[in-house]
């Protein structure tokens, strides 16, 4: 578990970093799953910039999806679940967004998490154009890191209502699409990063934060330059890119 616990920090000093304006103060949360029953996520209110082991919480899968199938609960109800959740009863209450993180990692093949709220991203997601930006495409790497196809969810409050609206979104996204997305765009209030690796969770945060910043200046030259669905469905599917895409995910955490 100590490798996990510092593959996690990695990943959330690499997000909280001040320059790269994916998160700041409480925003954002990272989680990883332990492949024993329980996942680690930030507590409640960490800096993820700063965040040390004490800042994580070792959570039970089990308590949280009952807690998301029980439509009873109010939300002092939730916080004690979330206490409840605890494997180890003296670590921090943790982070309201448990509740979407276990729905990822339990429904959507996802093994590391990474949720923030990105300056950039959100220049289009709390846009008159929404999450509809990026349901086209503009450059061929954005393709081979964040997908050919991206899941959104409309605005709704954090906690166990986003979790279970992110559920029916990968629901419908296995229906349309098959499989499950490498990307979560939640409208007015920022992405969520689906990865085998936590080196794959900050690659895909990274090209998503330039695809935004590219769309945003080609908004402002007469609107961006889509490519044919045909064109973007060859970049995604060519063996040349899947070769790509592994060598990528392959490369070594630059710390
Ligand atoms: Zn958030």
């Amino acid at each position: 578990m100590t490798d996990l616990i510092e593959k996690l920090l990695w990943l959330s000093h690499e997000i909280g970093r001040e320059d790269r304006h994916l998160a700041i103060l409480g925003e954002g949360n990272t989680s990883a799953d332990l492949g024993d029953g329980t996942f680690l996520i930030k507590a409640s209110g960490g800096n993820l910039a700063s965040l040390d082991a004490s800042g994580l919480s070792r959570v039970k899968f089990d308590t949280i999806l009952d807690a998301i199938n029980d439509h009873t609960l109010n939300d002092s109800g939730v916080r004690d679940v979330l206490l409840a959740s605890r494997a180890d009863a003296d670590s921090r209450l943790p982070s309201v967004e448990t509740f979407m993180h276990a729905i990822c990692l339990r429904e959507a093949g996802a093994k590391w998490i990474g949720h923030c709220h990105p300056v950039s991203v959100l220049q289009v997601l709390c846009s008159q154009q929404g999450a509809a930006p990026f349901l086209q495409h503009v450059f061929p790497d954005e393709i081979v890191v964040c997908g050919r196809d991206l899941a959104v969810v409309p605005y709704i409050d954090p906690g166990i209502e986003l979790a279970r609206s992110v559920r029916a979104s990968l629901q419908k996204f296995d229906a349309d699409f098959g499989g499950a997305p490498k990307v979560i765009l939640l409208e007015n209030h920022g992405p969520v990063a689906l990865g085998q690796s936590e080196r794959e969770v900050m690659n895909i945060l990274l090209m998503l934060d330039k695809w935004a910043r590219i769309l945003i200046g080609n908004f402002t030259l007469g609107g961006p330059k889509f490519l044919p669905d045909a064109t973007a469905t060859r970049i995604d599917t060519r063996p040349d890119e899947h070769y790509r895409r592994k060598a990528i995910a392959e490369l070594q955490r630059q710390t």
